[in-house]
């Protein structure tokens, strides 16, 4: 066996790889590599091998980061089959055609400005085109993706459908075992069942996000959420939420489900201001199959887990524009998990002066984004081009983290001890990356390599 990554080699996006079995080749992931405009543009636009030379591929999970450049792959001649969950096809149904909508959306508005721009890298007829490619396979059925090569998936409790690959190949008379971990989960995650830990393999390739630290522990999710709540609610302010739609957005609503059963926040309205959120939510309600038995236990008493009191999911703008008028306490959670684009930005506007609201960070916020200055407590923040003062409460809560820590990654990697003859590490920063590596060989892993972009790695 072969292994080459082409994308989340020593980065955290883009995540492709490619392993070759008995002259065949199958395409792990094809994601969107995120950052600077023009440059990730020019890295997406180069695709580093013919499509169509790819026998079948493995989709671990619907982030774009991960599946965000499968529909040009369909463009530019890729006829394979696509193997993922029945979660995760679904959700690149929606997720898929939003990246498709938002890049027609910014070309029009580049090609108004008189910016040269070649175009979206896919329409959303490329999205509805490869859907057609997909086999959806349910957790722990194996299944031969090419001939005497079989896979199987299990739970990677990272999001919705989130999969780690086992993958069994014989190759010249010799049984040869692989995992790909895709991104891997945290234990004891709202919603989720915990990540599967394999028995080995003969080697592993493997996600390093959080390779060099721990997040803080999820036991205080709870109560960190319902003092935050409280307190705002007793001062008469509003609670802003950033958030990503895809899973965390519906933990978050989850959360207070569970606070307001138990009687530990007071009853009062919520809305979650997202047209992609209210359609992630509904794929949710359709794969109940994934959720953890403490989500089910739920279920029972409570009904819908995505239903609390007084919700509302928001999708039309004038509803979204109505909620600058309401001055009684409530919970707003919207698009923009950086608060650099969708309707975030707006409630941040319109609630960032006010010291009696709070402006609740739950996700990661990158370098140079206004979700970063919040997390700053910048006395100022610079919103569509006008300064506002900060005077909202700023919280943050890094337990929603959706990857494994430093000490589940290494507890990961070390199910590999006894048995890989090579571990390989993608997806993460340079300092994760060295970290991880150098843990793992601690452990007695035999052979632990950073990948780089491009470079083949014998197995
Ligand atoms: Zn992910």
């Amino acid at each position: 066996m072969k292994l080459t990554c082409y994308g989340a080699a020593e980065e955290v996006t883009g995540s492709k790889h490619v392993l070759e079995v008995n002259g065949k080749r199958i395409l792990f992931d094809f994601g969107l590599f995120q950052g600077r405009r023009n440059e990730s543009d020019a890295k997406n636009r180069r695709l580093p091998f013919e499509p169509h030379s790819i026998d079948a591929m493995v989709l671990s999970h619907a982030h774009i980061d991960h599946s965000g450049l499968v529909p040009l792959l369909g463009r530019e001649g890729f006829r394979a089959r696509i193997y993922a969950t029945p979660a995760t096809r679904d959700l690149c149904a929606i997720m898929l055609l939003d990246s498709a909508n938002i890049q027609m959306k910014d070309a029009a508005w580049l090609a108004k400005k008189g910016k040269s721009f070649i175009g979206p890298l896919y329409e959303p007829l490329d999205v509805h085109r490869i859907l057609r490619r997909f086999i959806c396979v349910p957790y722990e059925e194996r299944i031969e993706i090419i001939d005497d090569v079989f896979v199987t998936f299990h739970d990677a409790g990272h999001v919705l459908g989130s999969a780690i690959t086992y993958l069994e190949a014989t190759e010249g008379g010799e049984k040869k075992t692989f995992v790909f971990s895709g991104d891997i989960g945290r234990k004891n995650m709202p919603l989720l069942i915990d990540p599967w830990m394999p028995s080995g393999a003969d080697a592993v390739l493997m996600e390093s996000t959080y390779g060099n630290r721990d997040h803080k522990p999820i036991e205080s999710m709870e109560e960190d959420l319902a003092k935050i709540v409280t307190a705002t609610y007793h001062r008469g302010g509003k609670i802003i939420i950033p958030s990503f739609s895809l899973e965390r957005s519906q933990e978050v609503v989850y959360v207070i489900k569970r606070l307001e059963e138990a009687n530990l926040i007071p009853r009062i309205p919520v809305y979650v201001d997202s047209p992609l959120t209210a359609n992630v939510t509904e794929i949710f309600r359709l794969h109940t199959d994934c959720f953890d038995d403490e989500t089910s236990a739920l279920m029972e008493r409570a009904g819908d887990p995505f239903k609390t009191s007084h919700i509302e999911y928001i999708r039309e703008t004038e509803k979204s524009v109505r909620l600058n008028s309401k001055h009684e306490p409530c919970i707003i959670i919207a698009s923009g998990g950086m608060c650099e684009f969708g309707r975030i930005q707006h409630h941040i506007k319109n609630n960032c002066e006010d010291p009696r609201n709070t402006i609740l960070i739950v996700g990661f916020q990158a370098q140079h984004t206004l979700g970063r200055r919040i997390v700053e407590r910048r006395p100022r923040i610079r919103i569509f081009g006008v300064e506002y003062a900060l005077n909202a409460e700023v919280q943050i809560m890094n337990s929603f983290s959706g990857h494994a820590g430093r000490s589940d990654l290494i507890d990961f990697g070390k199910c590999f001890k006894d048995s890989a003859r090579r571990a390989v590490l993608v997806h993460g920063e340079t300092d994760a990356l060295q970290a991880l590596q150098s843990a793992l060989t601690k452990e007695g892993l035999k052979d632990v390599l950073i990948a780089k972009a491009g470079k083949a790695i014998e197995l």
